[in-house]
């Protein structure tokens, strides 16, 4: 079984990847800058009931919520500079890796699938990084 580290840096690279950058700082807005749910929601234009969903997958992974915090604050930056690879044109996701067409439901899939090697790269690199530098 992967460690937390390894799991909750996988779920954010995905969603970095995936260009949606906005779950990430939902994330961080809640665990690092502690905005309730429904302010996150509020500014982001989505349900309070979607912003605990994602935080409840990171606390999951970390089985409690001080190291959740302490592992977000430890990759976030690397992940931040994560590229996308995913690009948004209308309501057609483009893979720039492979040229696939998704809908917007199967981006991430899409990227676990198909590009598993790269994610699990990045997620290594991020990984040594953060241990090299943190106590996480
Ligand atoms: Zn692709």
């Amino acid at each position: 079984m992967e460690d937390a580290v390894t799991a909750i840096t996988k779920y954010l690279v995905i969603k970095k990847l995936a260009g949606d950058t906005l779950t990430i700082l939902a994330i961080k807005e809640y665990l690092i800058d502690g905005l309730s749910p429904s302010t996150i929601g509020y500014k982001y234009k989505i349900s309070k009931f979607r912003v605990r969903g994602y935080i409840q997958r990171i606390i999951d992974k970390a089985r409690s919520h001080v190291a959740a915090t302490a592992i977000v604050k430890a990759v976030l930056p690397y992940v931040l500079g994560v590229d996308p690879i995913i690009l948004r044109v209308g309501n057609t996701y483009i893979c720039l890796l492979c040229d696939a067409h998704l809908k917007s439901e199967n981006v991430e899939h899409h990227i676990r699938r198909k590009h598993r090697d790269i994610v699990n790269s990045i997620v290594e690199q991020i990984v040594l990084k953060v241990r090299r530098h943190s106590q996480v």
